[in-house]
């Protein structure tokens, strides 16, 4: 018998679904037979990479441009791709930030505009997706958070005294949830990658040398390809995970283990 992972018939929504690791989550959720719905904030190309993973894995995949820090905006979405898309089984909260600046500049706007995406726009989706599964009485709803490594260390050279914090804010708020939700049958955790090529580290492609720094702090001496954080994201959401809840599945390449 294959081992596989089957998510056909429930629709996914993926915020930030349209580039770097949400792009690989929306394409695996899509491949395991998941219709999908991508959520994202300013990019012009949104509808036709969805229109592009629709094609290529015969599923419903559409793109709805929403800012995920818009709580009433993200709830009349949600019932909306409930409705277009298919019966929502699960959301990965994947959009979010990174700005980085020295800790003696920050202000109470740079504050705002990391934490306000990265832990209220993170609660807002997860918000969202129960308050669908309560009314429609779906008991079998899962909720994965896209975090950090960053939340439970201090990257040496970097200047993220705000990212960091927002990360680790997703550590109580997905046992919390959990913990509460657990009655309306609803599972919450976090995957928190290490170092992954995406744009929100064009500084690694822009400096090879920077690039070879960092991948050398990992046990596998590479940062991650995006599909390397989907794979565990799309497991979180199946039926093997059905006894996994309030935790994080780390997955940096063994720079956590340093
Ligand atoms: P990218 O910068 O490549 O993509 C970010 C995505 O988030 C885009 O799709 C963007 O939409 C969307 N987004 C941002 N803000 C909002 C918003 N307010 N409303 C809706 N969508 C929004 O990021 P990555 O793929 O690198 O990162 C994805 C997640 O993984 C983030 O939470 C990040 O913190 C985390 N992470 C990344 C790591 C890395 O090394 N890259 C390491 C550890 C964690 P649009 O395209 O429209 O702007």
């Amino acid at each position: 018998m294959v081992w596989q992972i089957d998510l056909s018939g429930k629709c996914i929504v993926v915020t930030g679904g349209n580039r770097g690791i949400g792009l690989s989550i929306s394409h695996q959720c899509a491949q395991a037979g998941a219709h999908v719905a991508i959520l994202y904030r300013q990019s012009e190309d949104a509808p036709e990479i969805a229109k592009g993973i629709a094609e290529k894995y015969d599923v419903r995949c559409v793109a709805y441009k929403c800012d995920v820090t818009d709580q009433r905006a993200v709830q009349e979405l949600f019932k909306t791709i409930y409705h277009d898309v298919g019966p929502v089984g699960g959301v990965v909260c994947n959009a979010g930030v990174n700005y980085k600046k020295p800790a003696l500049e920050l202000t109470k706007e740079d504050f705002t505009k990391t934490f306000e995406p990265n832990v209220w726009g993170v609660f807002v989706a997860a918000q969202a997706a129960a308050l669908l599964w309560q009314e429609h009485q779906y008991q079998n709803g899962r909720i994965v958070f896209v975090s950090s490594v960053s939340g439970t260390v201090a990257n040496k050279g970097e200047q993220q005294a705000f990212y960091n914090p927002s990360k680790s804010a997703l550590t109580m708020l997905a046992k919390n949830l959990a913990m509460e939700w657990a009655e309306m049958g609803i599972l919450v955790n976090n995957v928190s990658p290490g170092y992954v090529d995406t744009d929100m580290n064009q500084g690694l492609r822009d400096d090879p040398e920077l690039k070879k720094s960092v991948a050398s702090n990992t046990f596998l001496n590479r940062i991650s390809e995006p599909d390397e954080q989907a794979g565990p994201v799309v497991f979180l959401l199946s039926d093997q995970a059905s006894y996994i809840t309030g935790t994080e599945m780390i997955v940096d390449g063994g720079l956590h283990s340093w």
